[in-house]
């Protein structure tokens, strides 16, 4: 009890705040209990105060790591105005201020020191000296190569947690899917801490998908409606943002690209102008938004196919942050797939990244609530439809197929959960092929259960399953499905499942989206 008083009166000295958001106060306790912990929560969800507050609720420094020089330094100056003793130290600082910084941190006068990871290794044996009391690691996505972000400096991290074994660990990030959570934790070495999730649920931005032809037009008639609202349009490559925005000038909309091929000035500019509301409309490569925070974005296209469901999600996340309604579409076209394979060949992890893209594409062509798909992918297990998606507003024809869903599930049990949704199928469907009778699958009770339906829409129902959040692929393993709770309810307590009929759906759906 009087932890919590200690907690709120320090909330509202320091911050101004008058109460937790959900998670922070769990968050915090179990950190100043010394307990590492995991944090995801959607981006403005407050991931920052679960470490400041502790830094000032803890004696000694608390050390962050942060892979942006912008934001650390927008941090420490937000700190600053509140009075909290904060400094940042990175590559970009002439030499005389991070002496000081340096200075600072041995005499014991910061709360919180900000470090961005390529600095760790040359200062590792300085911050073994100082009094750390707390290591937060923003952004801890980036460790994961199952992330979509990795970066190879994050990997300078694993010694954490052998060089201060007593101190409590928080890895912070806005978006993991659940394989990738299990990496983070492994990739740094606290496999026991303690995972918060908060919800990703943005109940107010309507999630829409259209085909992907004749989208320019598409767009143009959308603007006539939509004057002086920001938005943000994405396309794949540079050359395309720089097309689309010159179209939409060329139609009276006051629009910029922007992309990485840019100078720092330039988009420097650009961003102030978007957030100032000078400039309604960007057109830009993913390069654009991370950092921004700008409330009233009222609308978010994706011209193009995203590489996964986690940049989408972060994508469209920038839209409605007051809250208001946000509308959200995006663009499905088979060329950019085929485009996006093209960028993933020959990579280290490309199977890894054809996976997710293929999960991507199932996701565009969902046949059930598409806010289910999206909290399920992140491992929010929901399934109630969210009455604000496009398929909630026009549902195709549904039949109940509970029993059909029991019989994929038991047989992805009695598979062990070891494998991809192809074998599942051939299995299901009592195929002789060598792969199924040399792992004696042949002789499992759920071989050949379902043999009156055609392989390709069998395999579409365990596709809408998975958008349901019955079934969950495993991409890093590769691809073996999974149970979920959901699963355990259809198969042991009756839940009722409704699948879209294929046939027709499915078939008419592919004539629409191909371009
Ligand atoms: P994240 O890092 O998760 O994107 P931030 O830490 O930047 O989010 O917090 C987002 C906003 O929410 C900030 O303006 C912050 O001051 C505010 N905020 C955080 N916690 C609280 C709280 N308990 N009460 C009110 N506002 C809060
Ligand atoms: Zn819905």
């Amino acid at each position: 009890m009087s932890t919590n008083l200690n907690l709120i009166s320090l909330l509202k000295e320091n911050f101004g705040f008058d109460s937790f958001r959900p998670n922070q106060k769990q968050i915090i306790l179990e950190l100043l209990a010394g307990k590492d912990v995991m944090a995801i929560m959607p981006t403005g969800g407050g991931k920052s105060l679960c470490y400041q507050l502790p830094a000032l609720a803890l004696p000694g420094t608390t050390l962050v790591i942060s892979p942006l020089i912008a934001l650390m330094k927008d941090q420490v100056d937000a700190l600053l105005v509140n009075g909290i003793k904060a400094a940042y130290y990175n590559s970009s600082q002439p030499p005389q201020i991070q002496t000081e910084v340096l200075t600072r941190l041995r005499e014991g006068k910061l709360d919180l020191f900000y470090l961005a990871p390529e600095s760790l290794p040359f200062l590792l044996s300085r911050l073994v000296n100082s009094n750390i009391n707390l290591i937060a690691i923003d952004e801890a996505h980036c460790i994961s190569s199952w992330g979509h972000d990795f970066r190879p400096a994050y990997t300078k991290l694993r010694v954490l947690r052998n060089k201060f074994p007593e101190i409590p660990i928080l890895a912070l990030t806005a978006t993991a899917d659940r394989a990738t959570q299990d990496d983070i934790l492994e990739q740094l070495n606290i496999p026991e801490a303690s995972r918060h999730i908060a919800s990703f649920d943005r109940k107010n931005l309507y999630l829409e998908v259209k085909p992907g032809n004749n989208r320019q037009k598409h767009i143009l008639n959308f603007l006539k409606k939509k004057q002086q609202e920001s938005g943000i349009i994405y396309c794949l490559s540079r050359k395309g943002t720089e097309k689309l925005a010159a179209t939409l000038l060329a139609n009276g909309h006051t629009a910029k690209a922007y992309h990485a091929g840019m100078t720092p000035e330039d988009r420097n500019r650009i961003q102030e102008d978007f957030v100032n509301d000078r400039v309604p409309i960007i057109v830009a490569t993913i390069a654009f938004g991370m950092g921004i925070d700008k409330s009233n974005v009222r609308w978010v296209i994706h011209y193009n196919l995203p590489k996964n469901i986690e940049g989408y999600y972060q994508e469209i996340g920038r839209g409605g942050r007051d809250g208001l309604p946000a509308y959200t579409l995006l663009f499905y076209s088979y060329a950019d797939i085929i485009q996006l394979r093209k960028f993933a060949k020959g990579t280290a992890t490309e199977e890894f990244q054809l996976a997710k893209l293929e999960r991507m594409q199932q996701y565009a062509e969902a046949l059930s609530c598409r806010r289910i798909a999206l909290l399920n992918y992140f491992g929010e297990h929901v399934s109630s439809n969210c009455g604000n998606c496009d398929i909630c507003n026009a549902p195709p024809k549904y039949f109940d197929g509970t029993i059909l869903a029991q019989k994929i599930c038991s047989a992805v049990m009695r598979l062990k959960e070891r494998e991809a949704p192809g074998m599942l199928v051939d299995v299901l469907r009592g195929a002789q092929n060598a792969a199924v009778l040399e792992k004696g699958y042949n002789k499992i009770k759920s071989y050949g259960s379902i043999k009156d339906i055609a392989w390709r829409d069998l395999h579409q129902y365990v596709i809408q399953l998975i958008n349901q959040g019955v079934l969950e692929i495993r991409f890093h393993q590769g691809g073996r499905l999974l149970l979920t709770p959901r699963a355990n309810a259809v198969l042991f307590r009756d839940e009722q499942v409704k699948l879209a009929l294929i046939d027709q759906v499915v078939k008419e759906a592919k004539e629409t989206f191909t371009e």
